[in-house]
């Protein structure tokens, strides 16, 4: 959520920050602003909306000069969106940009009001901008050191102070921020698209570390002044893949990116025809040793826990218990040292999952994460990191990242099957390369995509609409439904094709309409009768099941036909048809669908 960035250098900072915030927008959108540091003036411009306001702003005042500044795009948690509650905050002496809440804010302003300070703005950033000013004598290190022992909460903040030319100041706590190095040049940024332009190299700054940026040359050091030394890491994301290539939006550019995404994720884990997920540290003996498993997550990678759990379960007969990472922390979950703890998230910030992870680690567990995103915390902290090479993921409705996360959920499933002996070797084999043969149905569906734009234009008018299925195709659905939910802003819910006639059934007419996945032959028939159900009290229905399966027109309004692989592979071809109708629904409905309202995404608030 947010996005900072900080540039120090030869080059025009304002441009740099622009082009930098561009890269970020993706983490929030409804505000943005920069402040830039020159000759011991901080120039500040802010602008509510998206980026072109500010970029419209700064041009209306002939351009901001400078070469060192900071930038934000914001995800408002504190006070709406507007131009004084935009980031950057401060005054004539120190600006600030911050990402994450200063949960204690309340008891610092009243603090600060009673020492005669006064606030413009809503948000609990403002506070950490007073707060500095009050600590600052002239020792930047003194005023952050006195004003980080003071707040609570999450924080990566970018800080100027005006009688430090030429610097930038930043700390952190449980909000991602990396510090990239160029060549006489040095940034901040919350995630690494928004440096690629510019270098790919880049440090990890930790909590309690504060990095100084200065003439173009970034130093590290502890809150107590002793220096750091750090490790420069090298990015392996490259400028277009943070582009949008041609496509007319980054989903649409990353649902076309899933072929290559599994390939590059499942590749380097197969040896000799054979699930191997070892490189992560568990081994077959430790695999078959797990009592249970968790699955803990949010959103789009708590669905991909689900098809998860139905693998795992149908293939190894281990117990998989899936939770919503903000539930999970909260309800005093019974865990023990011989269970797994699979923490699914693709920036590896997500705040909730987090906390799940290190409340695992203290009950004992042991815990592995699946992340995308290289050096993130949830990756440095859990026992066990299988990273997901989807490459970044900008558009805030998830897709290949979510396809990646199902991809390594089977590759767990078919080597602990094989562990604990539920599977032959064959039949490991078999399962293994019916996985590797995914990317290449994926192409064919995507080469069908008119399909989809099809079924997009019927749902068009809709106000709400339900998913069904059973089993794993009940599992997919819940990504399908939520899909749709995010960026077309039509209501939909998804259920269990068998309960439905428990109570939701009621709310069937023909303003109701139904997508049925039906890829799973073995409940091919009970899934059908739930479709005629609904088909009786008029629902338009559609049916995403094999190609070669015949529907009748009586049951189907319209047919979305997929290759077909073993069913329990289904889900990930499945997906793909319900990831292009939300998407063509998003397009025909004229919504932003790569910034979809109110959401943004890697979600480091709780
Ligand atoms: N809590 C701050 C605000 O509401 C920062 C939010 C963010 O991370 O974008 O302004």
């Amino acid at each position: 959520m947010c996005g900072i960035v900080g540039y120090v250098g030869a080059r025009d900072c304002t441009q740099v920050l622009l082009d930098s915030l561009a890269k970020l927008e993706y983490r929030g959108y409804d505000s943005a602003g920069i402040a830039v540091l020159d000759n011991d003036v901080i120039t500040t411009c802010k602008a509510q909306g998206r980026l072109a306001n500010l970029e419209e702003r700064i041009r209306q005042q002939g351009g901001i000069k400078g070469h060192c500044g900071i930038g934000h795009t914001r995800w408002a948690t504190h006070g709406e969106p507007s131009d004084i509650n935009s980031h950057p905050h401060g005054n004539a002496v120190v600006s600030i940009v911050h990402n994450g809440i200063i949960e204690n804010y309340k008891t610092l302003k009243e603090r600060l009001e009673k020492k005669g300070y006064t606030f413009i703005s809503q948000t609990d950033t403002e506070i950490v901008a007073k707060l500095l000013d009050y600590y600052y004598n002239g020792d930047p290190i003194e005023a952050i050191r006195k004003t980080e022992a003071r707040i609570e909460g999450s924080y990566a903040l970018g800080i100027l102070f005006r009688d430090f030319p030429n610097t930038i100041y930043s700390i952190r706590k449980d909000s991602p921020l990396i510090v990239a190095k160029g060549d006489g040049e040095a940034f901040i940024a919350s995630d690494v698209p928004a440096i690629l332009k510019y270098t790919k190299e880049y440090y990890l700054l930790e909590s309690g570390e504060i990095a100084i940026l200065h003439e173009g040359v970034a130093s590290f050091m502890t809150l107590d002044g002793d220096p750091i030394e750090k490790e420069l890491l090298v990015a392996n994301w490259d400028m277009e893949a943070a582009e949008k290539g041609g496509y007319e939006h980054f989903m649409l550019k990353e649902i076309h990116e899933q072929p290559t995404a599994i390939k590059t994720t499942i590749a380097p884990r197969i040896v000799d025809g054979m699930p191997d997920i070892e490189e992560c540290g568990v081994t077959l003996q430790m695999l078959k040793n797990f009592n249970n498993i968790f699955v803990v997550a949010c959103g789009t990678a708590m669905h991909a826990g689900i098809v998860g759990k139905y693998v795992i379960e149908k293939l190894a007969r281990v117990s998989v218990t899936v939770d919503v990472a903000s539930e999970f922390r909260y309800r005093n979950p019974i865990l023990s040292p011989d269970d797994l703890v699979i923490l699914v998230s693709q920036s590896g910030e997500t705040a909730d999952t987090k906390e799940a992870l290190r409340l695992s680690k203290d009950r004992g567990a042991k815990t592995l994460a699946i992340v995308n995103v290289k050096g993130s915390s949830i990756a440095r902290e859990a026992d066990y990191v299988l990273y997901t090479h989807a490459g970044p993921e900008i558009s805030v409705a998830s897709t290949k990242a979510y396809m990646v996360q199902i991809a390594v959920f089977y590759l767990i499933a078919f080597e602990l099957a094989y562990a604990k002996g539920q599977i032959d070797e064959d039949e490991c084999r078999r399962l293994t390369k019916e996985l590797s043969s995914v990317p290449k149905f994926i192409d064919v569906i995507l080469a069908q995509k008119d399909n989809c734009q099809y079924v997009a234009s019927k749902l068009v008018n809709a106000e709400n609409l339900l998913y069904i299925g059973r089993g794993l195709d009940y599992a997919l659905s819940m990504e399908g439904s939520l899909k749709l939910k995010e960026i077309s802003y039509i209501h939909s819910e998804s259920y269990a094709a068998g309960e439905l006639k428990h109570g939701t059934i009621s709310l069937v007419t023909d303003q109701m309409p139904v997508i049925a996945v039906v890829t799973q032959r073995d409940l091919f028939d009970k899934t059908i009768s739930n479709v005629k159900e609904v088909k009786a009290r008029k629902a338009q229905t559609f049916i995403v099941t094999h190609q070669y399966i015949n529907i009748d027109d009586d049951v189907a309004d319209y047919k979305i036909g997929i290759p077909t692989i073993d069913d329990m592979l289904m889900p990930m071809l499945a997906v793909v048809p319900l990831q292009l109708i939300a998407y063509y629904t998003s397009v025909l409905r004229g919504n932003d669908v790569d910034k979809p309202r109110n959401l943004a995404k890697s979600v480091t608030v709780e």
